[in-house]
């Protein structure tokens, strides 16, 4: 059903679709986006929040299709973030609570959701500048590790997160939720072992490669002569050997305790706010 809408300020007649069934082929489209498959083909994601709804459109992200609950209707900021969405050529979708609870797999959902189009920066149009930090990660298994590092990138004034070899989708509900946002804020390109090896021997940039066997205590390194790309190893394998030799050294976090090794999102933490410590301060934000 299509509603009328008039008032000023709002989507106009015909942009807004009410739907209430389960069925409606939008939502079962919606739907198959919890499949990276989908996901792929579509080149779409999900986000929820009506904040990081209107973040993402302030960011320029291009919105396919905004959700809301019909308990939002009417609310200024829903209005507004419509209308945006219609301006932008995006379909709007006032759908029951039962329709936005089904899509984003809560019981208690959140009242806005987005569908967005995909995007990754090209490798070769990273040219690392003095002062930035970049993350690469090797086959990163864990969304959580993975939205975690992309948001913690961010809070660190990092300029992008690189995904080396086969990892987990940056575009899955569960990565998106766990970046807080941080997912429209943060650019993240992709490469192949090969691909990345060869980007970085065409760049000017200090690779950090963290490893439990490395013999650098992470805090002794200089981090300010050149851009830094921070190299971090898979969950359960750690840095394979083709990409450890790289770097010019490898860097370890002292550890005492019965624990073998850190959390892979902790150590890129600890990590990044070492590399930009000189250039992180109280007064900067
Ligand atoms: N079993 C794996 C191994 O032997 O390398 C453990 C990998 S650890 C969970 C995941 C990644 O976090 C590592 O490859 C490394 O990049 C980083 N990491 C964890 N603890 C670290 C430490 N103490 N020093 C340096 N890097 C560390």
């Amino acid at each position: 059903m299509i509603s009328d809408r008039s008032d000023h300020g709002t989507p106009r007649v015909g942009q807004v679709k009410e739907v209430t069934s389960l069925t409606n082929p939008i939502i079962k489209d919606i739907r198959a986006l919890a499949q990276k498959k989908h996901r792929d083909e579509t080149r779409s994601f999900m986000a929820e929040g009506l904040k990081l709804v209107i973040d993402a459109l302030d960011l320029g992200w291009k919105i396919k299709t905004l959700v809301y609950a019909k308990a939002a209707k009417g609310k200024p900021q829903v209005e507004q973030v419509a209308a945006r969405a219609v301006a932008k050529g995006g379909l709007v979708l006032e759908v029951s609570e039962k329709v936005i609870s089904t899509i984003t797999r809560r019981d208690n959902p959140q009242m806005v959701v987005g569908i967005f189009e995909q995007r990754y920066q090209p490798l070769k149009d990273i040219r690392p500048k003095d002062g930035e930090t970049y993350v690469a990660l090797d086959r990163v298994r864990d969304p959580g590790n993975l939205g975690t590092i992309i948001r913690t990138a961010d809070a660190a004034g990092a300029s992008g997160v690189i995904l080396i070899g086969e990892t987990t989708d940056p575009f899955s509900l569960e990565t998106v939720r766990a970046t807080m946002g941080s997912v429209f804020a943060m650019p993240v390109a992709r490469a192949s072992v090969e691909e990345f090896i060869r980007w970085q021997k065409s760049v000017d940039v200090q690779v950090v490669a963290t490893h439990l066997s490395g013999s650098v205590d992470y805090r002794t390194i200089d981090y300010r002569s050149k851009p830094v790309v921070l190299l971090m190893g898979n969950e359960q394998a750690g840095l394979p050997v083709e990409l450890a030799r790289e770097a010019g050294a490898l860097a370890r976090i002292p550890q005492s305790g019965r624990a073998d090794s850190l959390n892979l999102a902790m150590a890129t933490g600890i990590m990044l706010f070492e590399a930009r410590r000189h250039l992180l301060s109280l007064d900067a934000r």
